[in-house]
């Protein structure tokens, strides 16, 4: 148990995020989602018509309300505008009554949202597949994409089966499985075991890859071959780098490969390096230091070609002509530059799970985390390294790039749901638009996802013959991002002087089955007291 446990600490400190912890335990799976019991959604609804809402579509429209939509069984059949703001609607011009009707009246509807880096927990989490779940389901995420797909390869496959017929209560799940996981021929290290493993992996049913940097499938001749393969087949791709493996393969270099996507950002600034080949290491560097590896990272932005620049812009021209996609993930290195707002974050109280709270905990031994010697000057440099991030992805993203919303979420003080909404924030913080954040959101996880498959998109847009997925929120987003937390956002009532927490998502549609939000996030609350009391009485127990 404690080998094990080392192992997988020593694993993400290799991989200079926690996400990767996952591939330690691919021998070993957290509980899968328990069946879908009766009195936990209702649905599907031969024809379900949600009335009055404001729609946000997720392609970037304006909202536009009030409008009816009416669902049939999985599917939306009908959008229909009728009427105006503050104006009684005209009951004739309305569709004719469902078997379900929802008075959405004065609240917004929006399509379900994608998290382009969703893992589904892990074992060294603590975290049964039901808590990530709900927590995702009540923040109205109606898809993810497993990077890395840590609890195994079959693991994965089925929780994706029993998902999409709706057995589970759960997003939509995409397999982005890590090369060389599953099969019994181990570590890919040619071209062609690199093809071999992309052939395993499609007969198996698996939707795309995570390459990681830093691992030996990321030397160019390997690489190439998998994405060659990967392509042929149809089959997505995204990369984590890491800075062990960047000096041979960058983000432009694996983009002209085929790579599709990227998660987090190493890499990006490498291919900007216009004065050196190596990033500016401190000469008694060690990457084993997770204070040098990340004070470090922290430090590299600056030493890229600066916004403008003829190398900023002919980057940045040619990934956007290589239709590559950027899953910033931005929240999950937000402790790098405000430790104690991600520390302190107000939904621990009541929604991290013990095992994941103790998890999350710095320790110099453990090699887990980095805040074991975390300074004032680190948060500085943090801060800046993140407004030139942010200032090429927004630039990205208005010459017409491709961003996409990933919250890596259950590393770094980051719990499920919570911080996928945060990562709207930051996108609004990059520049974006609200519009272009919920399109990031919606649409383009939908189309990237699509696009990787081969597939027409069905969902992450509102629209007749599009897929059932769809949020209702009582507040408009658009004007406050934070009133999409399950916790709320504070408001005070102009009426009787007093402070209220409004909003949250009220239901969470997918494929036509309706789930009440609130009573997804009360049962999230009532595993994390249950787990609390039995870790107290343990506690008492004595070891
Ligand atoms: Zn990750």
């Amino acid at each position: 148990m404690s080998r094990l446990l080392r192992h997988s600490w020593l694993v993400i400190f290799l991989f200079a995020l926690g996400c990767l912890a996952v591939y330690a335990q691919a021998q070993r799976s957290i509980q899968p989602g328990p069946d879908r019991k009766s009195g936990e959604s209702e649905g599907p609804f031969e024809r379900l018509v949600i009335r009055g809402a404001t729609m946000i579509d997720g392609a970037g429209a304006p909202p536009i309300g009030p409008v009816d939509i009416v669902v049939e069984n999985n599917r939306i059949k009908e959008i229909r505008s009728v009427g105006y703001p503050k104006v009684a609607i005209r009951e004739a011009n309305r569709p004719a009554k469902g078997v379900k009707e929802i008075d959405a009246s004065g609240m917004y509807v929006l399509p379900g949202l994608v998290d382009c880096h969703g893992h589904i927990g892990g074992v060294a989490q603590g975290t049964p597949a039901e808590y990530v779940y709900k927590l995702w389901m009540a923040h109205g995420v109606t898809t993810v994409r497993d990077p890395g797909s840590g609890n195994g390869v079959d693991w994965t496959l089925r929780e994706r089966e029993r998902s999409a017929k709706n057995e589970i209560v759960a997003p939509r799940i995409y397999v982005y499985v890590r090369p060389g996981m599953g099969w019994d021929k181990g570590q890919i290290i040619t071209p062609e075991l690199a093809r071999e493993y992309v052939r395993w992996a499609k007969q198996k049913g698996a939707d795309g890859f995570k390459v990681i940097g830093g691992d030996s499938i990321y030397d160019p001749e390997i690489l190439s071959a998998l994405l060659d393969e990967a392509k042929k087949l149809q089959m997505g791709s995204t990369t984590h780098m890491a800075q062990t493996g960047v000096v041979r393969t960058n983000v432009i270099q694996a983009a002209r490969m085929g790579m599709g996507s990227m998660e987090h950002w190493y890499g990006l600034p490498e291919s900007l390096f216009a004065d050196r080949v190596v990033q500016d290491f401190p000469l008694d560097y060690n990457y084993n230091d997770e204070s040098h590896r990340f004070g470090q990272a922290g430090r590299l932005w600056k030493q890229a070609a600066p916004p403008g620049s003829k190398k900023w812009n002919e980057i940045m021209d040619e990934l956007i002509k290589l239709n590559f996609t950027i899953d910033p993930t931005f929240t999950i290195y937000e402790a790098s530059r405000d430790l104690m707002r991600a520390m302190r974050a107000e939904w621990h109280d009541r929604y991290t799970l013990p095992s994941l709270w103790k998890f999350y905990q710095p320790s110099r031994q453990a090699h887990g985390s980095y805040w074991f010697n975390w300074t004032t000057q680190d948060e500085i440099e943090w801060k800046n390294n993140y407004r030139l991030w942010m200032a090429f992805v927004n630039e990205f993203k208005n010459r017409g790039g491709r961003v996409t919303t990933g919250s890596d979420s259950g590393f770094i003080y980051k719990t499920y749901g919570f911080e996928y909404i945060r990562e709207l924030e930051l996108l609004q913080e990059a520049g974006f638009h609200p519009l272009e954040v919920i399109r990031s959101a919606t649409f383009n996880g939908a189309e990237l996802l699509a696009q990787q498959q081969g597939r027409p998109m069905e969902f992450g847009v509102i629209r007749p013959g599009k897929l059932a997925d769809l949020i209702i929120v009582p507040e408009n987003p658009i004007a406050n991002l934070k009133v999409l937390y399950g916790t709320g956002a504070i408001r005070l009532n102009d009426q009787t002087n007093q402070v209220e927490r409004v909003g949250g998502v009220k239901w969470t549609i997918k494929d036509g089955i309706v789930y009440d939000a609130k009573k997804l996030l009360a049962d999230v609350e009532r595993m994390v007291e249950t787990a609390r009391k039995k870790t107290t009485e343990a506690g008492s127990g004595g070891h």
